[in-house]
């Protein structure tokens, strides 16, 4: 293709603090609308914000984990724009003087890694929330929940240094898993914890110059992200082969039809006259605080993978899913200190243990079988006393009602079978049931020794030690 396309992304996320940015309101989603609001949040006349301190902590965490520089001082600015779900009629956010600056985080791409600057974070208030239409209960009206109204968010301000719909995503994706590593944010996109604006322009391959970029607003999946950016590069590609010129603006992107539209272009965009807010003061982020942070921060994503990829020789497949959630990490560590074979306990969790809790809709923090007892199963597999085939439905019953291996197996009788003697006897009776087979093994045809398994195994119910009975199969057969 002889354009490329350049993107950068403004990521909301919201912080998992229990008041508000600058009032003691609740930040609980999916409260009765508008229970959780009070004179500041409501924009009253005389009353005066108070910053969060936690909110503060969280938003240097995040910076600090996303490599950037704390500035000492930054400021609260207004920006101004009349809308129903804004009371006050501006947003309290930080404009010129922002949190922190000139970080980055490292994504991995088809050619490796990949580093993509970040601009810059800075602290802002949500908006409240907008109910039109369906679902509503008068279809005729709109109505507006202020709950959210000034709910703590930080927003990360991507370079453009993105090339690739896949690889918004895995930035995207990659902020989303450092957020909840710390702790500080949710990372639920449905429920608009974390949002998400991408810049597109396309410019001719090689080129280092800019071209003019379209906003696509509001993405709340990584399908809608990858979706929309596909759609507008291609619109963009279209409009320049045509001799037309992409106009700058703001779209949104229509998941159901899968296109963009235009929202609002330059002409109409707003302007927000920000200015520092007069209600407070400076923010102040001392370099003591800094340090305190920096060393609560907890292993990162990238650094997790990398380790496990290390030091237990995983493949980056089974290190990317098990550390897709700190939760499944701990849980693998964990695992491993009772039972020391990485990647045996790597294929359990990723086969059985993941299909299960997927099929279950539970997160791991739910799972009814702990490390130790996943361990004590895979002892029993390994010291042949029950079989790999075996050991399945065992974990299944275990997951199902919490029990350890060993008294399952005990209660339902699934001891592998690995006495000679006895497997011999059950081999004779299949020998002498089916002398058509036997004449035809006999008589070239060894490919028949996987059906005379399968009859053992189908007399035992799988019980059968499997490396046994071929032994003795070629024997007896041969
Ligand atoms: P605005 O003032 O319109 O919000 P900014 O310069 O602040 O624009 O950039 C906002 C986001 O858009 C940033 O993530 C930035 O990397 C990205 N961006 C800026 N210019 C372009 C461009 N020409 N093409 C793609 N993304 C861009
Ligand atoms: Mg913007
Ligand atoms: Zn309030």
């Amino acid at each position: 293709m002889p354009y490329e396309s350049v993107i950068g992304l403004e990521v909301h996320a919201q912080l998992l603090t229990e008041s508000k940015l600058f009032c003691g309101c609740s930040t609980r989603f999916g409260a009765e609308p508008n229970t959780q609001v009070c004179q500041v949040c409501l924009g009253m006349p005389g009353v005066l914000p108070v910053l969060n301190r936690r909110a503060v902590e969280y938003a240097v965490k995040m910076a600090l984990a996303v490599n950037c520089t704390i500035n000492p001082r930054s400021v609260f600015a207004r920006k101004n724009y009349f809308y129903p779900d804004l009371p006050k009629g501006y947003q309290i956010s930080q404009y010129d003087e922002p949190l922190a600056e000139n970080g980055y985080l490292e994504i991995e791409t088809g050619d490796g890694k990949k580093r993509i600057g970040i601009t810059r974070i800075h602290m802002e208030e949500d908006a409240g929330k907008l109910l039109h239409g369906e679902g509503i209960e008068d279809e005729a009206y709109s109505f507006v929940d202020l709950n959210r109204t000034g709910v703590p968010l930080i927003e990360i301000v991507s370079e453009p240094d993105i090339r690739t719909p896949d690889e918004a995503v895995s930035y995207l994706k990659e902020l989303r898993d450092i957020l909840l590593y710390l702790g500080i944010c949710d990372g639920n996109m449905q429920e608009g914890s974390l949002r998400c604006d991408a810049n597109v322009s396309i410019r001719p391959a090689g080129s280092t110059e800019l071209g003019t970029k379209t906003e696509l607003k509001n993405m709340n999946s990584f399908k809608f992200l990858k979706d929309a950016l596909k759609y507008e590069i291609d619109r963009q590609v279209d409009l320049v082969e045509s001799g037309d010129e992409v106009v700058q603006e703001t779209r949104l992107f229509d998941p159901s039809a899968g296109v963009t539209r235009s929202m609002r272009t330059k002409e109409e965009a707003h302007d927000y006259r920000y200015f520092p807010e007069p209600d407070l003061l400076p923010l102040s982020v001392e370099e003591g605080m800094v340090a305190g942070l920096r060393s609560t921060l907890p292993e990162l994503p990238a650094a997790k993978r990398e380790r496990f990829i290390r030091d237990y020789s995983l493949p980056p497949y089974d290190a990317g899913v098990l550390t897709s959630s700190k939760a499944l990490a701990d849980y693998y560590e964990d695992c491993l200190k009772e039972f020391d074979e990485p990647k045996t306990v790597s294929n359990w969790i990723m086969g059985e243990l993941l299909r299960l809790l997927n099929e279950h809709s539970k997160d791991i923090s739910e799972c009814a079988v702990t490390p130790r007892a996943l361990a004590g199963l895979l002892s029993l597999v390994r010291d042949g006393r029950i079989s790999a085939k075996i050991a399945k439905e065992v974990f299944e019953e275990m997951f199902l009602t919490g029990k350890d291996a060993a008294s399952i197996v005990e209660k339902k009788g699934l001891t592998q079978i690995s006495d000679e003697g006895e497997l011999a006897g059950i081999i004779d009776d299949i020998i002498e049931k089916n002398p058509e087979n036997v004449e035809r093994y006999r008589a070239g045809k060894t490919k028949l020794l996987g059906f005379f398994v399968g009859e053992v195994m189908k007399a035992t119910k799988g019980r059968a030690n499997p490396q046994l009975v071929s032994r003795i199969l070629k024997e007896k057969l041969g």
